[in-house]
């Protein structure tokens, strides 16, 4: 036993100087202390909860967690049931009694009652420390000296100034608990208080006998001016539940009036508008301190009783607003809980969301933009660097155009000139051949005689020699104007070399060649050389119905025209005139 103290000791001196961490590694567990934890209720009551989990938190970076034993005795729920007190006792006895805890730690009053009315020697006889411990002249504590803990107390005359200091109006308080318990024995107290008569302005009465049906209604029909202060509640007459977080808000909804209370952590949020309150965690801290001081070697009976928890004034701010409570009201150092938060604060997951999906939106609209300004900036090139080709382009096709035209133009002023004589202005001999080739052929093709007359000046030579070579090709020039203007428009008349002419009457008999060339020879005599003197042609005719080829044709109106000037010349000799 003294080695284990003593390992104990040493254990907390070294996590206290080198600051253990929480869950050390205990390789044998049977070195460390035992810890048992009798709560009152059940794990799922918030309170229970609430000091089991600070309890715990605490005392696990000393002790490892299977060395930390916890059992629930569930009294809210069987209250009126003393067998189960009695089993329960006897299952911790099984349990406990070979290796018995080394601190007891008792949470309420029903779990420090039955480890004082029991006779389990292990039980009487460990280290205890109580907390949560509401009346406490119901258990003589003084004969326990290996008892400490912390007094939890009860505020009810706290709670009547409290109520009255916020609504001086109140004239009736109703004080609501059950019959079992701890209820009883706050009614109990309560009802004291009603005889001692402390309160003078104010009606105090106790409910305590009631369904929760007929505790709702009668919450419900409670006068203005009224207030509720709750005590406690465990089961209904029925022996029904009593749940905090399911009954106190429908409770608390129905009633015109507020209900005040002193659990702090059991009824804040729960539609109860407050009250002198206390919390489990700094009652938990108190207690687990002794525990660590018990376990460090301090005895129990050197650790004095706190003899009460401070209960604070506590406030929902919802409530306040729903009994019209001015703030200057509230005593100082009022908790307010559940102010309003600004709207900020209240949606700033909103805004934050709203404001990340505007900026994501803006940066999509920019980029957006930017790409907008990109592709019409490129489009606005583009059309230029368009406008531009389609202006070279155009310009390289009005030139090629006009140079084609010049080509055109020159390529028919060269076939013209290749075709034309250049003195007298009409076609030359090789387009008097060319055409004559083609009119020999249609005349064979449409059986139509081609009639050819060859004409020749006479005497030119004299002309040229009297009147100079300029005045001769004045005279020519003169007579090729002459003959045209005298021509049908299907007539060819080129100039067949020097002072000769050929003339092509295409669909022309021979008879009628004959009549358009003595028309011809006439007018070439009224062309004046000198005063009385006037030009005179040769004419020698040939026609296609006489003749196989163009060589024929030329070869026969030659002969003609030959004929023509060995005879006299100013003549037309065609082929019907037989040849003198
Ligand atoms: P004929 O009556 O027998 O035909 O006698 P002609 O003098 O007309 O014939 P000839 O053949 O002896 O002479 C032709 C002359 O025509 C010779 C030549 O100088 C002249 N001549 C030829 N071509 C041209 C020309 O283009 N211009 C000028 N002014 N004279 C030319
Ligand atoms: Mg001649
Ligand atoms: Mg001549």
């Amino acid at each position: 036993m003294l080695t284990k103290r003593f390992l104990i000791i040493i254990f907390i001196l070294l996590s206290c100087s080198q600051n253990v961490q929480a869950n050390p590694e205990h390789s044998d567990l049977a070195q460390y202390p035992h810890v048992l934890i009798l709560h009152s209720y059940h794990l799922q009551f918030p309170w229970t909860h609430l000091l089991n989990d600070n309890i715990l938190s605490n005392l696990e970076s000393l002790l490892p967690g299977e060395n930390i034993h916890i059992e629930f005795m569930d009294e809210r729920r069987y209250s009126d049931n003393p067998r189960v007190r009695t089993e329960l006792l006897r299952l911790y006895n099984l349990k406990y009694a070979a290796q018995p805890p080394d601190v007891i730690v008792v949470s309420d009053d029903a779990a420090l009652n039955m480890v004082l009315n029991s006779d389990l020697p292990w039980l009487k006889k460990a280290p205890l420390v109580f907390l949560g411990i509401n009346i406490p002249e119901s258990h003589d504590l003084s004969r326990h000296p290996q008892h400490t803990g912390v007094l939890e107390g009860m505020a009810i005359a706290e709670n009547i100034e409290f109520i009255r200091t916020l609504l001086p109006q109140t004239d009736h308080i109703l004080l609501i608990a059950d019959r079992s318990g701890l209820g009883a024995l706050m009614a109990e107290e309560a009802r004291k208080l009603i005889r001692q008569q402390h309160f003078k302005e104010v009606t105090l009465s106790v409910y305590d006998d009631f369904t929760f049906a007929e505790l709702d209604q009668h919450l419900a029909r409670l006068p203005a001016n009224s207030a509720v202060l709750f005590l406690t509640i465990h089961n209904d007459r029925n022996g029904d539940y009593f749940s905090y977080a399911k009954h106190l808000p429908t409770l608390s909804a129905h009633t015109p009036v507020p209900v005040f209370g002193m659990w702090g952590d059991l009824m804040m949020g729960q539609g109860s508008i407050g009250g002198m309150m206390h919390n489990a965690s700094s009652q938990a801290e108190m207690a687990t301190q002794m525990v660590k001081d018990i376990l460090a070697g301090v005895p129990a009976s050197a650790i004095p009783v706190i003899q009460k928890t401070r209960f604070t004034p506590q406030l929902d701010e919802r409530q306040r607003l729903r009994f019209n409570i001015p703030v200057s009201r509230l005593p100082a150092g009022t908790e307010r809980h559940f102010l309003p938060q600004g709207f900020l604060a209240t949606h700033a997951v909103l805004i934050g969301v709203g404001l990340s999906i505007i900026v994501f939106l803006s940066l999509i609209i920019l980029l957006l933009s930017l790409n907008i300004r990109r592709r019409v900036h490129a489009e606005q090139q583009w059309q230029n660097l368009r406008h531009t080709l389609e202006q070279r382009v155009s310009h390289r096709t009005n030139t090629l155009n006009r140079q084609n035209q010049q080509l055109t133009e020159l390529s028919t002023q060269l076939a013209l000139q290749a075709n034309t004589d250049a003195l007298t202005g009409i076609g030359n001999r090789r387009y008097g051949d060319e055409q004559l080739q083609q009119a020999m052929a249609e005349a064979r093709q449409e059986n139509t005689a081609l009639s050819l007359a060859l004409i020749d000046v006479d005497y030119f030579k004299r002309i040229n020699d009297q009147y100079g070579h300029e005045r001769g090709d004045q005279m020519l020039i003169e007579l090729a104007g002459l003959l045209s203007r005298h021509l049908r428009p299907q007539d060819i008349l080129v100039r067949w070399g020097g002072e000769e002419f050929m003339l092509l009457l295409r669909n022309c008999p021979l008879s009628q060649a004959e009549i358009l060339c003595e028309r011809l020879r006439l007018q070439a005599n009224t062309i004046n050389i000198s005063s009385n003197n006037f030009l005179t042609i040769s004419i020698g005719l040939s026609c296609s119905r006489y003749a196989e080829n163009t060589e024929e044709l030329l070869r026969q109106a030659d002969i003609n025209l030959y004929t023509a000037k060995t005879h006299g010349r100013n003549k037309v000799i065609s082929p019907s005139q037989p040849s003198e």
